[in-house]
């Protein structure tokens, strides 16, 4: 079996509300000319500026010592846990997180790791959760060195760890002798969302990263942050994976464009997100869970529409949703959907439901 990607279909009309995903921001006139001004050098040497100031910032942002900028988020998880894990151990984390789900077993693939899937609401898990997954420390067993928290968590609905339990769970990992790693694509997101500046929710985390493609709205790029150490040895990885730079800066220029421009205004996604929420609780049959964040997951069952079906429904008037499950769908606010693009999509989908053969 092949994964082939979505075709573009050329019967489509144009689309006019795109709440995919927040990854398909495109980058604004004013990140571009940022980009355009960059001061560039040799990234793989150290000598990029601008990717030099970005992990300054960011190192800062995150409470590390160090940083590092790659090209995605799968890099950042992957290279953590290559640096975390040896063949054979296990990494504890929820069942439908990012690594498990959607990097292609990286664990597996390159670091010969297995993940062991714990279960909790919204994609995430109680401390108790995590006690009731530890092994005896016998030769039978797999060593267990790592437990690796979402923060949002994607599959969860974009849900905020509350910082009690991120810290509840994080220093069990360390009493037990484990690392822990914070996929934090949307970081920055629950940072807004919880008022809690992100340096404390990733205080008791040996690896974290944010991703400048979601929210942020930059064309590319992510930021691993840790100890000096723990980039020393990221850095072998990112040589070996073919992740060390050139004139990365042009890209690094986007970055720091949405860290000065971007971050305060994520709370416009979310009160966005609330709206589109409560207009989709509106029409009969739709479930909506009620977003913490940007994202807006809601069920289809009793509309008797599959996902697929009123996706295609929503993509035929111009709006674009993503589809998660046989009847649960995905809506992802971000910085090209305004307020008016909302209401606009809700009516769209409204109708959809109301009149499918329309
Ligand atoms: C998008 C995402 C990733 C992967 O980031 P890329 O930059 O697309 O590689 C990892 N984890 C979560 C939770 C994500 O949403």
């Amino acid at each position: 079996m092949v994964y082939a990607p979505v075709q573009p279909d050329q019967s489509l009309p144009p689309m006019r509300i795109n709440l995919f995903s927040d990854t398909q921001t495109r980058p604004s006139a004013a990140m571009k000319d940022a980009m355009m001004r960059a001061e560039l050098g040799d990234e793989q040497n150290g000598d990029d500026p601008t990717v030099n100031a970005l992990c300054d910032r960011m190192a800062a942002l995150l409470g590390k010592p160090a940083a590092m900028f790659l090209p995605s988020g799968t890099m950042c998880n992957q290279i953590s846990i290559l640096v975390h894990c040896r063949p054979g151990d296990e990494i504890l984390a929820h069942q439908d997180a990012h690594i498990v789900a959607n990097e292609g077993g990286g664990p597996g693939a390159l670091a010969g790791a297995v993940v062991l899937g714990l279960q909790g609401a919204r994609g995430m898990f109680e401390a108790a959760t995590l006690t009731a997954a530890l092994r005896e420390k016998r030769r039978h067993a797999p060593t267990q060195t790592l437990v690796a928290v979402e923060q949002t968590s994607n599959a969860g609905g974009g849900s905020v760890w509350p910082l009690a339990l991120l810290t509840e769970v994080l220093c069990l990992a360390h009493d037990e002798g484990m690392q822990t790693h914070m996929d934090g694509a949307r970081l920055m997101n629950a940072a807004v969302a919880a008022g809690v500046p992100a340096s404390e929710m990733a205080r008791h985390c040996d690896s974290v990263w944010l991703d400048f493609t979601k929210g942020m709205g930059a064309p590319l790029g992510a930021t691993l942050c840790g100890s000096e150490a723990f980039i020393d040895q990221a850095w072998r990885w990112k040589q070996r994976l073919g992740g060390s730079l050139r004139q990365a800066g042009l890209c690094a220029a986007a970055c720091l464009y949405a860290l000065d421009h971007n971050i305060d205004r994520l709370a416009e996604d979310h009160a966005n997100a609330r709206d589109l929420a409560s207009g989709l609780a509106r029409v009969p049959g739709l479930a909506v869970e009620q977003p913490e964040t940007n994202l807006v997951f809601f069920d289809s069952s009793a509309t008797g529409l599959t996902a697929e079906t009123l996706a295609r429904l929503a993509r035929r008037q111009g709006v674009s949703v993503s589809t998660v499950g046989a009847y649960r769908l995905r809506a992802c606010t971000h910085l090209d959907v305004d307020a008016a693009g909302v209401t606009l999509a809700t009516a769209v989908i409204a109708q959809a439901v109301r009149s499918p053969k329309a």
